[in-house]
């Protein structure tokens, strides 16, 4: 039951919403009753063994009696006055009167569950995205990405079937089959407790069958999430597929899930079709009981119910079958929503540790150092990949970071901006913990360029401006010039309006890459970030984005991470990085004489 609440949660800024649908539900219920209750005079007046009513009674609308005996009393007088077929006419014309409201208040219940269950589904997916969007770098790790994604689609149209299924289970079938009970009983109550025990039988023996049903379409469901994830495979590395020749693995693999999806699929839809029939029949022979039961109390004379009004009863009976169906499935599809919802409150509920502190500090400026002091890192806790760094860095200088791959220098750099937090030692800028900054004003003093652009499926002018709110077309331009983009994107079809296509692939790296220098450009952060900006390009463009990046770094302090070291020998200081230490600093030249690690890596460069 908790955890059924936690479904009703979402609907409760619905709640007038929800208040509508119920009532027009009601009211769609009321209409259909009445005009399957017709039926009873209808037949009464063909049987010839309606009542002929002539005493008028007091009209009550609270007791149902008043109502059958005046409408009774309506009926004789046509009867008496036009004749009987005249009675059937005007019975004809209430059942479609009847029938309009019926199916009008049908259409406004639904019409008022729409924004329901829309609007919840858009609230679940925004406040995800907020919140996917506010966790720290850390918590993603790529095996996670396939999953967030599922649980914001898959997960989301979950919620969406149960919160549909609650609002029918909670409301619309109880209200139904009390409403419908409650006329069988009026009609009458020997019979209907008859119903009560034949039901519940009918009812186990229907959802029985339809659990099996359930066990095997979530067996379906998976598979199409695996089938999903290798058509996004096969997209995203189509060019590696190609390259490789693997198109026969990759499809044969493919393949191989879409066979096993099939014949799960075709056990599903085969016992779907037996689900149909399997009611059918049994709703069939409960009818058949009830028939049989009716009928020998009526032809036993033990009973004051007319035949016109069994087969009433009858009519109204079968109706009740189908809401205690759905009854049972709406269960089930609200059981799957709430194993949904704790997935989606997984995410929402995902603790974020690089916070802000309360009261943190503005900083506006940089004007003086970046410390680091005694740090050290892990990504795993016994597994250090930073141990004890000092250094620091002083407005206006240059400092390179080198040393092997995975020795450390992405990871010293993306403390900075508190992508991750350190466990020991401080990060000081300007002698100040960053700790005790604002976050978003930390970030803003820092300009990043990495060696994998990142650009978004948008327009040149987007992705340079991008995140940046008052910026205008000189400006754009202007930092364009200044990164060398400038030219190549006269050059495109509609200039700084082109789309640059999924993660800019319509571009090349060295376009690419000045693309996010103009980027940083833009921002114009006092401090700049480049994280191997170079390394993977072509000499070409190499010369275009150096140049570029000696633009971008004037006036500025920036740390620089370099694969090649012919383009940090100006640098004012370099670090070397070994295995998570800072093995050796100083200039260029320096370093050379002293013959280290330095010396080393220079030298299989330049042989
Ligand atoms: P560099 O930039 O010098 O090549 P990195 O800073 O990227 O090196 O990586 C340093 C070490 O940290 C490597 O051993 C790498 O495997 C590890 N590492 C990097 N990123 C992560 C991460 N997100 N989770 C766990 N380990 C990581
Ligand atoms: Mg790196």
């Amino acid at each position: 039951m908790k955890d059924f609440l936690k479904i009703v949660r979402y609907i409760i800024p619905y709640k007038v919403y929800a208040a509508l649908n119920v009532l027009f539900n009601v009211l769609s219920t009321i209409f259909s009753l009445f005009s399957f209750a017709l039926v009873i005079p209808f037949l009464g007046i063909l049987f010839k063994t309606q009542p002929l009513i002539t005493e008028k009674v007091a009209l009550d609308f609270g007791d149902v009696s008043s109502l059958q005996q005046n409408f009774n009393y309506w009926l004789s007088q046509i009867i008496i006055e036009k004749g009987e077929i005249q009675a059937l006419v005007a019975i004809g014309i209430i059942v479609i009167i009847a029938t309009f409201f019926k199916t009008g208040t049908m259409y406004l219940a639904n019409h008022f569950m729409v924004p329901i269950r829309n609007g919840v589904v858009r609230d679940i997916r925004n406040k995800l995205f907020d919140k996917v969007i506010s966790l720290p770098v850390g918590y993603f790790s790529e095996e996670k990405k396939g999953n967030i994604i599922s649980r914001m689609t898959n997960d989301v149209q979950e919620i969406e079937w149960g919160i549909m299924s609650s609002l029918e289970m909670v409301f619309r079938d109880p209200i139904k089959i009390l409403l419908y009970l409650g006329t069988m009983i009026f009609l009458s109550w020997q019979m209907t407790i008859f119903v009560f025990i034949l039901l519940p039988v009918v009812g186990l023996i229907i959802g029985q069958a339809g659990r099996s049903l359930r066990k095997t379409s979530m067996a379906g469901q998976k598979q199409m999430g695996s089938l999903m994830a290798q058509i996004d495979e096969m997209i995203g590395g189509l060019r590696i597929v190609k390259a490789f020749n693997a198109e026969k693995h990759i499809s044969g693999r493919f393949k191989s899930t879409n066979e096993d999806y099939t014949g799960l699929m075709n056990k599903i839809n085969r016992r779907r079709f037996l689900a149909s029939p399997l009611s059918e029949l049994l709703a069939t022979i409960a009818i058949v009981v009830i028939m049989w039961y009716g009928g020998t109390m009526i032809l036993d004379q033990e009973s004051a119910m007319s035949s016109q009004a069994l087969i009433g009863y009858l009519i109204i009976f079968s109706q009740i079958i189908a809401p205690a169906k759905t009854l049972s499935s709406s269960w089930y599809n609200i059981k799957k929503a709430m194993a949904s919802v704790d997935r989606v409150n997984d995410i929402l509920s995902a603790r974020n540790l690089i916070t802000e502190k309360q009261g943190a500090e503005s900083k506006h400026e940089f004007t003086d150092s970046i410390e680091f002091k005694n740090v050290n890192f892990a990504y795993n806790a016994d597994i250090p990949v930073l141990s004890d760094i000092n250094l620091k860095i002083k407005k206006g200088q240059t400092v390179a970071l080198v040393g092997q791959s995975g020795s450390g220098k992405s990871t010293m750099v993306d403390l900075i901006p508190r992508f991750y937090d350190i466990e020991s030692g401080e990060i000081l800028l300007d002698g100040i913990n960053i700790k005790e900054y604002k976050l978003s004003d930390l970030r803003e003093l820092l300009g990043y360029v990495n060696q994998s652009p990142i650009l978004f499926n948008d327009s040149i002018y987007h992705n340079i401006a991008f995140g940046k709110e008052n910026t205008n077309e000189k400006e754009v331009m202007e930092a364009a010039r200044v990164a060398n983009a400038h030219d190549f994107i006269s050059e495109t079809e509609s200039g700084y309006d082109s789309n640059i296509g999924d993660g800019g692939g319509k571009l090349s790296g060295g376009q690419r890459q000045r693309l996010s220098i103009a980027r940083a450009v833009l921002k114009n952060p006092p401090v700049l970030i480049l994280d191997e900006a170079t390394s993977a390009l072509d000499t070409e463009s190499e010369k275009l984005v150096q140049e570029a990046l000696e633009n971008l770094m004037k006036n500025r302090t920036s740390i620089v991470i370099a694969h090649r070291l012919s383009t940090i020998k100006k640098a004012d200081l370099i670090c070397v990085l070994h295995e998570g230490r800072i093995v050796e600093t100083g200039k260029h030249d320096e370093l050379l004489a002293k013959k280290g690690i330095y010396y080393k890596l220079h030298n299989l460069q330049v042989n």
